[in-house]
């Protein structure tokens, strides 16, 4: 039928665009000149500068990180035996796998569908069942494991020492958790503050008062200055005039930057 051929040329011709822009999009993430152009991400830069909506911005971000490790998926994408979600999926779930993984599930998920690539990365049902009753004083955890959870849980407690019970160990991993989770938040409220390591304490030129602070974040409406961005994420407070070359903390040399325009700016 001749409406069906049309459409089979328009499809070969819409792959070969898509790999196109691939290419381009690669281009733009390894100079990062979206920077220069206003844009503080590829993300923001896809979804602000080139108008697509955020899913889709997504996917294309997640096929461009991953051909960075394995150039070959924008051919496969070309080809027909990739497709975008399906690179999506595996993006989320390998980026932190080295890249022969990478490369082996990859091809392993070659002309499946979108579904089998999603089956593919299901997590096997928790066998760790908890059931939870709430009472005025106290709430009741009723907690079933398998024997091979239990084995481990009986393990970790030999490890420990012989004093831990699971009550004691399972508080333990509570608060340990929890510290490292504060501790990253402070970490990041200070790396906000300054730079200034290393140097002394008091009367540091990098050190910017709460108020000072809350000034030039208000005044920037929370957002980053530089021109064209729009970022109200990981802001930080920039010299304008860098405080090596002897800028001082004045407001009038204080601005607000997202952590992206700070790096670029260096
Ligand atoms: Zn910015």
């Amino acid at each position: 039928m001749k409406i069906h051929n049309e459409l089979l040329e328009l499809r070969q011709k819409e792959k070969r665009i898509t790999s196109e822009i691939l290419g381009k999009l690669q281009e733009i993430e390894d100079t990062r000149r979206y920077l220069d152009m206003g844009y503080n991400s590829l993300f923001d830069y896809l979804v602000r500068g080139l108008g697509y909506s955020e899913a889709t911005a997504y996917q294309r971000q997640a096929c461009v990180r991953l051909a960075k490790d394995i150039p070959e998926i924008k051919q496969k994408i070309d080809q027909g035996s990739l497709t975008l979600s399906a690179v999506t999926t595996a993006f989320k779930h390998l980026r932190k796998k080295p890249v022969a993984e990478k490369r082996k599930v990859l091809k392993s998920m070659e002309n499946k569908s979108s579904r089998e690539v999603k089956a593919m990365f299901l997590e096997p049902t928790p066998t760790l069942k908890i059931k939870k009753t709430e009472y005025a004083d106290k709430v009741h955890l009723r907690l079933e494991l398998s024997h091979e959870q239990n084995e481990k849980l009986e393990r970790l407690k030999a490890l420990k020492s012989h004093k831990y019970n699971v009550e004691s160990l399972l508080m333990d991993l509570i608060e340990k958790e929890l510290g490292s989770y504060e501790n990253v938040q402070r970490k990041s409220s200070k790396s906000t503050e300054s730079k200034g390591i290393g140097a002394p304490k008091l009367k540091n030129p990098r050190q910017i008062s709460k108020r000072l602070r809350n000034e030039v974040l208000m005044a920037a409406k929370y957002k980053c200055q530089y021109p064209g961005c729009e970022s109200d994420h990981f802001l930080q407070l920039d010299h304008i005039f860098p405080v090596r070359l002897g800028g001082d903390q004045r407001r009038s040399n204080l601005q607000v930057l997202c952590s992206s325009h700070n790096r670029h700016k260096g």
